[in-house]
């Protein structure tokens, strides 16, 4: 059977459903795209796309009936399709039989894109040799590359995605045409190139993806601050420059954007505050520059608030060292800083940095294997991580000291929760208010 055929067999209940109310009208129905492209590779289907060469006004007619249909484009003739799976997106394509089909896969992408499996009889319509494409690993535009990124430019973005995501490589004409289009990515929507930036990130060749990013001038467009660590050196702990370490922690770090995002920042402000000391390059407080500088470019992608302070905190608490000597009270702050639903990215970006560095010199990952698991044991301890588990609280504080409602309340507070992340034995009602009735007057800001 022909590979492709198969992805007819994982077509969803609905589909199926709308594929015969099609044909049984008469019309001819194609599963189309993505979709053609991850049944050829094996792959599990996400989203569905189908081709239809039913008039619009006839497709909206015999859908409707069994399916709330959206009209999203109709001067493209597309409508999606709502279902238990999501929203499927049928275009149609008034033309003779396979020419409306033909049409449509000439507007898509890339060759390994326009692919079309025809329904119920899975015939692989595939005109610009998309199959043997994917076979070779070769990402090549449909028809005439150049003018088809002039009418999207996303498609720019898109090309170091397929690379990142099905280790794709662009063929050479397809990398021409994609260097000159690069800079037209700057009129494409924000939102738009953040979605593709995010896949291309958490794909497993994201290092061929970020340097085809790099080589088409994307990157110059999308994060021009990551070029500026291009070929500067670091020092004996650093086999790499700085941009190249960067892509090895990304690399390094699990495929999950919150700390793929942060490995990308981790080291962001370094070309810009690296000096020369006696012959060896320094990076006097790139920790604090680098959370800054995260959190401007994750304002420009328009990232989720949540998701960029996440990030940034990331950032910020990255650069742990000598941790093996620490007492718990300083790995219980630590907890207490990054927060217990971040420590896991956090010890994955750490590992990640420290492979990254290509030496003998800076391998530390074991190192941050035994805080992890540190961290295990200090968290099974049930450590009171916030001010609500502490054995005293605000009415306390206040009774204890005779004064009312204000800030010396929430002063003291902090401070008698740092003493107890040092020494959890002080968490004790009768301990902490004697502590309180003593010293809790002379607690000022710290
Ligand atoms: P994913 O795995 O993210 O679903 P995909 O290639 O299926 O990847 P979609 O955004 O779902 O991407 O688009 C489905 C299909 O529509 C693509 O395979 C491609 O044929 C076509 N397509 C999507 N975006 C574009 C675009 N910007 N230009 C041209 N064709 C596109
Ligand atoms: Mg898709």
């Amino acid at each position: 059977m022909n590979p492709a055929a198969r992805v007819l067999e994982k077509m969803p209940e609905e589909a199926r459903r709308m594929g015969s109310l099609l044909t049984q009208a008469g019309y001819r129905f194609w599963v189309v795209g993505g979709v053609v492209r991850d049944a050829l590779l094996e792959r599990l289907p996400t989203d569905w796309d189908f081709s239809t060469d039913a008039p619009v006004e006839a497709l909206i007619r015999l859908l409707s009936p069994s399916f709330r249909v959206i009209p999203v484009g109709l001067r493209h003739g597309t409508v999606h399709v709502l279902t238990a799976h999501g929203a499927m997106e049928v275009t149609s394509w008034e033309g003779n039989g396979s020419q409306a089909v033909l049409d449509d896969l000439r507007r898509r992408d890339f060759t390994v894109n326009a692919l079309a499996v025809s329904f119920p009889d899975g015939t692989l319509l595939d005109p610009f040799g998309g199959r043997r494409d994917l076979e070779r690993r070769r990402l090549r535009g449909v028809d005439d590359p150049l003018a088809r990124f002039r009418e999207d430019p996303l498609r720019v973005l898109r090309a170091s995605r397929f690379a990142a995501t099905l280790g794709l490589h662009a063929t050479p004409k397809t990398l021409r045409c994609l260097r000159q289009a690069a800079p037209w990515l700057q009129e494409t929507a924000t939102e738009r190139v953040r979605e593709e930036l995010f896949k291309l990130l958490t794909g497993p060749w994201v290092v061929e993806g970020l340097e085809l990013a790099r080589r088409t001038g994307v990157l110059e467009v999308v994060i021009p601050e990551l070029l500026e660590g291009y070929r500067k050196k670091q020092n004996h702990y650093h086999a790499h420059d700085i941009y190249h370490h960067t892509l090895y922690a990304v690399h390094h770090s699990p495929a999950r954007i919150r700390v793929r995002l942060a490995a990308l920042l981790h080291d962001i402000a370094k070309p810009r505050v690296r000096k020369k000391i006696r012959g060896v390059f320094r990076f006097f407080g790139h920790d604090k520059e680098n959370a800054g500088m995260a959190q401007s470019i994750l304002e420009r992608w328009l990232v989720p608030k949540k998701l960029a302070e996440e990030v940034c905190i990331l950032v910020a608490n990255h650069m742990v060292h000598g941790t093996d000597c620490w007492k718990d009270g300083a790995v219980r702050r630590l907890i207490h800083r990054v927060g217990e639903p971040l420590l896991e990215d956090l010890l994955d970006l750490m590992a990640a940095d420290r492979m990254a560095h290509g030496t003998e010199a800076a391998a530390g990952e074991e190192s941050v294997e035994r805080l992890r698991q540190r961290i295990a044991r200090i968290l099974a301890e049930k450590p009171a991580l916030d001010l609500s588990a502490l054995a005293v609280d605000g009415r306390d504080v206040m009774a204890a000291l005779g004064i009312g409602p204000g800030p010396q309340v929430g002063r003291v507070l902090k401070r008698v929760h740092r003493i107890v992340l040092e020494d959890p034995a002080m968490n004790r009602r009768d301990v902490l208010l004697a502590w309180i009735r003593e010293k809790g007057r002379d607690v000022s800001d710290e």
